[in-house]
């Protein structure tokens, strides 16, 4: 038993109140483990910075930035960095406590960590984007590095700020430092797969969950919410496989056509100025995106967007989430309720992170593989993991997300208990 902590307040349907109930949700499958939950509950380290630029009109900025390092117990941290003008440390804990449990739960030897800037980079010029982000990585350069802690795109961040990223820890520790982050281009050590790997698990571990519902992906219906890296990717692979992909909604609203949208014409739309501006389907109220007929919901933007509102209203039967924590404990138990499949955030986008590790395997080795090779041990790893969720969960007949953490918390755990506490 320990004191809650000082500095977060966790509301109900926060992110970080989200995952603490997502955790007391898994505690009664731990067995004698569970005497080690409490360090499930609070983040190992949590580092905020500042991050000062010069703008371009001569005037000084500051940015507040965190990197938070949940977990390291089986391994270096691994995350994301989010650019984003909400990002609050709390959020950033939550999604580096779900790295955590991501990177357990398909098994790669890494612990959880995030980072993030308040900041909106479509507001900056791509000189004062480099500068907050070299800055931001210098700052967080005390913590990070290829065998602590391992950046990765997320929300707003792409190849370009991963380079810088690389650049700037190699200059500070002088050397050429490829494995401090993944999801770099190519000819820096990035791995090939690595862009569409995420969207690539969601379609792989949707095609099963569909199998299983003995749902037909042909003609399948789909509704993608969050249209970037996961999501557009998601559509296409869903699209290809035959199902039509009836709405897309994203920060500039949301578009519907029931015969299915024409994803050739509406991705390079979508990737230079959103999508409503798209001619082949119409633009509908943004609420009006949860009640679409669909038979598969795909939430790929951010944490919080299924409520128990759009829960109760949503006609999928299959939910993949493809974004972090998108959906509320009250929307899960709604959505169970009424027998709607979810295959969680934990699972559904380890891709990402997967072909991350193929990369950072891939730089140490300094001998690369091709794409054929990553597509194929991809599958593979996701679809080990997910079949034994898929058992846990039939042998306790409990949600794929808590036997996603039943698995996980184990595993973590069990190292924590191996590793003995220092001193
Ligand atoms: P991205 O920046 O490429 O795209 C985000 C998309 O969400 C954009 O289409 C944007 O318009 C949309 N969006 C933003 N705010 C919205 C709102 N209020 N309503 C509707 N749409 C909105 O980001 P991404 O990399 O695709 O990440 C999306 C989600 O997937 C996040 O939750 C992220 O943490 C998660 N994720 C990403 C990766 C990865 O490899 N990129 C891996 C695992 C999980």
């Amino acid at each position: 038993m320990s004191d809650d902590l000082s500095y977060v307040q966790p509301t109900i349907n926060s992110p970080w109140g989200t995952y603490l109930s997502q955790v007391d949700r898994v505690v009664p499958y731990l067995g004698n483990l569970a005497r080690w939950v409490e360090t499930l509950k609070r983040p190992k380290r949590a580092l905020i910075v500042d991050v000062p630029i010069e703008m371009d009109d001569g005037t000084i900025a500051h940015f507040e930035g965190y990197r938070v390092q949940h977990n390291m117990s089986r391994g270096p941290g691994k995350g994301g960095v989010r650019f984003h003008p909400d990002v609050t440390l709390e959020e950033v804990m939550a999604l580096s406590a779900w790295m955590t449990v991501k990177t357990a739960a398909v098994n790669l030897p890494y612990g959880g960590a995030k980072g993030g800037i308040r900041v909106d980079p479509k507001k900056l010029s791509q000189q004062e984007l480099e500068k907050v982000t070299r800055r931001y990585t210098s700052e967080i350069g005390i913590i990070i590095g290829p065998q602590q802690d391992i950046p990765a795109p997320d929300v707003n961040t792409n190849a370009q700020i991963m380079a810088w990223m690389m650049d700037t820890y190699s200059m500070n520790v002088g050397g050429t430092a490829t494995g401090v982050v993944t999801g770099k281009p190519l000819h820096l050590g990035g791995s090939l797969g690595r862009v569409k790997a995420t969207g690539r698990g969601v379609f792989v571990t949707g095609r099963e969950a569909a199998r299983r519902l003995k749902m037909d992906l042909r003609g399948a219906r789909v509704a993608v919410q969050g249209f970037g890296n996961v999501g557009s990717v998601a559509a296409e692979l869903f699209a290809e496989a035959g199902a039509k992909i009836v709405a897309v909604q994203d920060h500039t609203g949301t578009i519907v056509n029931a015969n299915g949208l024409d994803l050739k014409t509406l991705l390079p739309l979508a990737r230079a100025e959103g999508v409503v501006g798209f001619k082949g389907g119409d633009v509908v109220a943004n609420d009006s995106f949860w009640d679409v007929a669909c038979d598969i919901l795909i939430p790929a933007a951010l944490e919080g967007q299924l409520t128990a509102e759009r829960a109760r209203k949503t006609q999928a039967k299959l939910v993949l989430e493809g974004a972090n924590g998108p959906t509320v404990p009250a929307a899960d138990d709604i959505l169970a309720e009424r027998g709607v499949l979810v295959v969680p955030d934990v699972i559904c986008n380890a891709g990402g992170v997967t072909v991350s590790y193929f990369e950072w395997v891939q730089d140490f080795s300094s001998f690369f593989w091709d794409e054929d090779e990553i597509n194929q041990r991809l599958d593979r790893i996701m679809m080990n993991a997910l079949n034994q969720i898929w058992d846990t969960a039939d042998r306790h007949r409990i949600t794929l997300r808590t036997a996603t953490f039943a698995v996980a918390c184990e595993r973590i755990l069990m190292a924590r208990q191996e590793r003995g506490l220092y001193p």
